[in-house]
């Protein structure tokens, strides 16, 4: 029996599946992800939350950087291993689909929003740091790109920022705490296509295996958390998920 097998039963024989995502998922839907060569990590140093808010050269900037790569996101539709996913849902078999990715792929392939905890928020609209109100993203850009207006919150001028949680961001209470209960709950916890190294998110692994769940990591290079997995498969996550799950 291979591993893809022996994945195959672990699943059939869980009662309660957690999938834990990052951006290895969807670089198949031609997301490149952080640190695989030639990643984002290569071209981008990351802009802190304290400079986004000290500087409006800084905001411009991530502005900048977001109307650049744009496209990108917008034009990538799931794959194999987000149906995959969508599929053990359906089933009943997927309790949550706990995702460090902020592409909304995973809800786009029918995985509903309940279901979906998203740890470092999502890059498809924008929001106001002050009272939280939702901005879409195309007026945005269009008055950034036009006239190089920076957004400010209709409703109470404060910054607008996406809605992705920035390094040295607070992260999102009720995402974190539904996480957790999603983790101490599960029997199987399979992360798929993250290299484990962003805390706090690379924590739960840690903690569902801690709690006695079986750990399946799903990657194409070895993680730091490899050698406390029950099951590593250093493979591409559309084929082997698509064989695990029985999917296209
Ligand atoms: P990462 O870039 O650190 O690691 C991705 C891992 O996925 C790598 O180890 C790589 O070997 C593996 N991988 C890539 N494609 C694969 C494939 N097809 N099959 C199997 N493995 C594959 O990503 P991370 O751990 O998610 O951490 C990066 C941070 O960047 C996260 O916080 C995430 O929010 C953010 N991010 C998100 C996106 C997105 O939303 N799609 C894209 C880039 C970065
Ligand atoms: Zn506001």
């Amino acid at each position: 029996m291979d591993d893809i097998e022996r994945l195959r039963e672990m699943i059939g024989s869980a009662q309660r599946i957690v999938a834990f995502t990052g951006a290895g998922i969807s670089t198949e839907s031609g997301i490149p992800d952080f640190r695989s060569p030639g990643g984002i990590w290569s071209r981008y140093k990351p802009i802190y939350f304290d400079d986004f808010m000290a500087s409006e050269e800084m905001r411009r900037e991530s502005w900048r950087r977001k109307f650049a790569t744009d496209e990108v996101m917008l034009a990538a539709e799931p794959n194999a291993g987000h149906r995959a996913l969508a599929k053990l849902v359906e089933q009943g078999r997927m309790t949550a689909v706990i995702t460090q990715n902020i592409d909304g792929l995973h809800q786009r392939s029918g995985v509903p929003d309940a279901k979906v905890i998203e740890l470092h928020g999502n890059a498809t609209y924008a929001s106001c740091l002050d009272c939280g109100h939702r901005h879409e993203l195309e007026p945005i850009k269009k008055a950034f790109l036009g006239h190089g207006k920076l957004p400010l919150c209709e409703k109470c001028d404060g910054i607008v920022k996406t809605a992705t949680i920035s390094f040295g961001q607070a992260m999102p209470e009720i995402a974190m705490a539904r996480a957790q209960d999603a983790t101490l709950a599960c029997d199987l916890f399979i992360v798929l296509g993250s290299s484990l190294v962003v805390y706090p998110a690379a924590g739960f692994p840690r903690l569902a295996k801690r709690m006695g769940a079986c750990l399946v990591i799903v990657n194409r290079d070895p993680t730091d958390q490899d050698q406390d997995a029950d099951m590593v498969i250093h493979g591409e996550i559309g084929a082997t998920m698509s064989r695990a799950v029985g999917v296209n």
